[in-house]
């Protein structure tokens, strides 16, 4: 459905200023920072097209992650971008021809690891400034770098920058922050070298200083060089910055590069969920930079507000508006604002689910962006949709993430729609997760999705209908989509059956995260039980102190919250659990609960050990509400030809998962409608192909 767009307002007018960044102009003030995708050097086409369409979206500078520039800085299986030869200069060629295409600038972030590397793919040495073990786990150490290692640095830093500018970039990064080597040269506890590159303030700033002298002199008549730079050295236990020499640090290098780009030296607040950490977080450790430099300033602060973005300007905070998460959420963010299509902006929500595609090496997804990754893959693109193949009309069961993601998408494909749902509440799990702590800006992916509904004439809600076999058929639709969701179960699974806890012949009080969500909070001391590792656990626990119970979270899992780790937060919920006086109960296996004694199997030993508490709250695995398709599929005797419509079960309902897979799930039910791929070759593959010259790999299109 075409949107009615109108002139954007003149109050963002500041944010489509062209930027000059030393020898190249960016149209506007809109960057995407480096961020990491799970693509890297492994996925070139598909990491390609994902930054073409942000630049179709009006970004006026886009950014690769970051380009290990040695083969000893290899971060594999964490899949790393790469600067180490011609292949890798044709291969980055895909992504600077297509974001130059709309006009956008692009920029490259060279990287070396230190000691975050373990090189486990190329098996090189990992070098850092001492011999220290591998910052990240695994069991290899450094070698601490002599002179000769560091000249070798600077010539792959150089040779690096030199395949950047020939790969077409406009923009070549020193990369000094988030713990990698570099940062490490400026750490006054860690570089106590006796050379000219450690002890004090000068000889540890030199490295950074000769960097970008030599990417200046390299390749700077063509790129604008960056820096990469905290602003804070530690966060206070207070929260407050602590700065320590980094302004006087800052000082001594504010003119020599042609942009900073700045970052803080805690990551679970730069990068954090929003659970967490809010819009703009940075501003107080950052304040400072703007006035110390003449050099435009960028930095992040997941914006989606662009008033917040105005004053961030206004007040000389920064000149770019910095975005990693807000791009992958709207690629098209910067072009809905120019064309005054603000209500079309569809926000981030902070959930980091695009985080863990780099934690599990793969590629990025998005909660909020079904097409996020999928750009190449699949051809999907955020704004366009392929017009309906039919004039059918389609009845969506359900109106949670999944089912109203498939009406909103078929909405725009044009079909007729309807939308049913039992409850008087659109956004099922959404709606209701977002009423627990920290969880608001959950509630986006429905509003995002009821605003674009709101403006759609082809497509009708009914609230408060819940569907059966008899009212599906009496709708008489052409497809049917059941998108019921799922519930919590009360019992666990034991790695083979699912077991009940509750003792023999008692009825003891448990409870899943459904009934406190629903308001069914117990009395007194209270055990919750997480064998689910993702948010959940933790946040019931929470919502159950702020309700007044003593709280003991146990998990069979070493770590509390331990999947959050992939969305970089659990650290911080073991703090903020640990803050509120939650106990904690680790690699503990619930095994019985009398509704006075709870009994835990320690996972290693066997041992039990026993827990009073008045009620159990388990938080272990969902069991889809798919009645309404299972009896649809009995009344034709589990043979849906004969049914008088398609019919599939899509989101939750179909298979239980985080709420990007719903939302994925509806929107592909939506785009394959009338349009369905080769179910035996659903998937593009994007990869070096081997096969045809001798010299070595070359790409080809599958
Ligand atoms: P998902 O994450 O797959 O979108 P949710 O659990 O968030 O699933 O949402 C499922 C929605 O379906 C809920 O709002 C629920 O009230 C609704 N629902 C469940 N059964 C029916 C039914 N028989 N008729 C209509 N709506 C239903
Ligand atoms: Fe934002 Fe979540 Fe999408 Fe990442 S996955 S961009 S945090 S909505």
């Amino acid at each position: 459905m075409p949107r009615d767009t109108h002139d954007r307002d003149p109050r963002y007018d500041i944010l489509f200023e062209p930027m000059q960044i030393g020898p190249v102009t960016a149209k506007n003030r809109f960057y995407q920072v480096p961020h990491c995708t799970g693509m890297g050097h492994l996925r070139p086409r598909t990491l390609a097209e994902m930054r073409r369409v942000k630049a179709e979206g009006g970004w006026g500078v886009v950014c690769t992650e970051y380009n290990s520039i040695h083969p000893s800085s290899d971060d594999l299986p964490t899949p790393s971008a790469a600067l180490w030869n011609d292949s890798d200069i044709r291969a980055h060629r895909l992504m600077t021809d297509a974001v130059h295409e709309h006009g956008a600038l692009a920029g490259a972030e060279l990287w070396y690891g230190g000691h975050r590397t373990a090189n486990l793919m190329t098996r090189e040495v990992s070098m850092d400034l001492q011999s220290v073990p591998n910052a990240v786990g695994h069991p290899f150490q450094t070698r601490a770098m002599d002179r000769t290692d560091i000249r070798n640095l600077r010539r792959w830093h150089r040779n690096a920058a030199l395949r950047a500018r020939d790969a077409g970039f406009d923009i070549v990064y020193v990369y000094c922050t988030h713990t990698y080597l570099l940062s490490n040269f400026l750490n006054p506890r860690i570089n106590t070298r006796g050379d000219e590159y450690g002890g004090r303030l000068e000889n540890r700033t030199r490295l950074i200083r000769e960097l970008i002298e030599d990417t200046k002199e390299a390749v700077g008549d063509r790129c604008a060089v960056a820096v990469r730079w905290a602003a804070d050295e530690q966060v206070g236990k207070d929260g407050q910055p602590i700065h320590g020499e980094r302004r006087e640090m800052f000082e001594m290098m504010a003119e020599l590069p042609d942009l900073w780009d700045i970052n803080i030296a805690d990551y679970s607040l730069e990068m954090g969920v929003s659970r967490f950490i809010k819009e703009g977080s940075l501003e107080p450790y950052m304040d400072f930079v703007k006035s110390m430099t003449t050099k435009p300033v960028v930095t992040v602060g997941r914006f989606t507000s662009p008033d917040a973005m105005v004053s961030q300007i206004r007040r000389g905070v920064v000149d770019f508006i910095g975005a990693a998460r807000p791009s992958i959420a709207d690629p098209f963010l910067p072009k809905k604002i120019e064309e005054g299509d603000l209500s079309a902006i569809r926000e981030c929500i902070g959930c980091n689910i695009c985080y863990s595609g780099d934690s599990t090496g793969t590629p990025i997804r998005c909660t909020q962006n079904p097409t996020m990754g999928e750009e190449w893959r699949k051809g999907w693109h955020p704004e366009r949709i392929e017009p309906a193949g039919s004039d059918s009309s389609v009845l969506i069961v359900g109106a949670g993430p999944a089912g109203l993601e498939a009406a909103r998408a078929l909405g725009q494909r044009g079909y007729r729609v309807m939308l049913a749902e039992a409850t008087t509440e659109l956004g099922g799990r959404v709606s209701r997760e977002s009423a627990l702590p920290g969880m608001s800006e959950y509630a986006r992916v429905r509003d995002y999705r009821l605003q674009q509904l709101q403006e759609m004439v082809n497509v009708e809600v009914f609230l408060d209908s819940r569907m059966g076999v008899e009212e599906v058929m009496e709708v008489g639709a052409d497809h049917v989509a059941i998108a019921t969701g799922a519930r919590w179960r009360r019992d666990r699974y034991n790695g083979e059956v699912y077991v009940d806890i509750a003792a023999p012949g008692s009825e003891p009080l448990i409870l899943t995260p459904d009934d406190i969500m629903a308001g069914r909070m117990p009395e007194g001391d209270v055990l919750v039980y997480d064998e689910d590792g993702y948010y959940m656990g933790g946040v019931i626990a929470e919502a159950l102190v702020a309700n007044g119970n003593a709280v003991t979270l146990a998990s069979p899992s070493e770590s509390v919250s331990e999947w959050a780790g992939k969305t970089s937060e659990r650290w911080r919920v073991r703090r903020h659990l640990a803050g509120m006086g939650v106990r904690f109960a680790l690699a503990q296996e619930l095994t019985l609960f009398d509704g006075k004694t709870a009994t835990l199997a320690d996972v290693f030993s066997g041992e039990n050990t026993t827990l009073d508490v008045a009620a159990v709250v388990m938080v272990t695995a969902r069991a889809p509400v798919d009645a309404l398709y299972q009896d649809l599929m009995t009344s034709v005797e589990g043979d849906a030809d004969r049914l008088p419509f398609t019919l599939k079960r899509i989101g939750d309902c179909e298979a239980p998962a985080i709420v990007a897979a719903a939302t994925y799930a509806g929107h592909r039910y939506a785009r394959e409608l009338d349009n369905a791929p080769d179910p035996d070759e659903p998937l593009k593959h994007d990869r070096v192909d081997v096969g045809e010259t001798p010299e070595g790999a070359h790409l080809r299109e599958e």
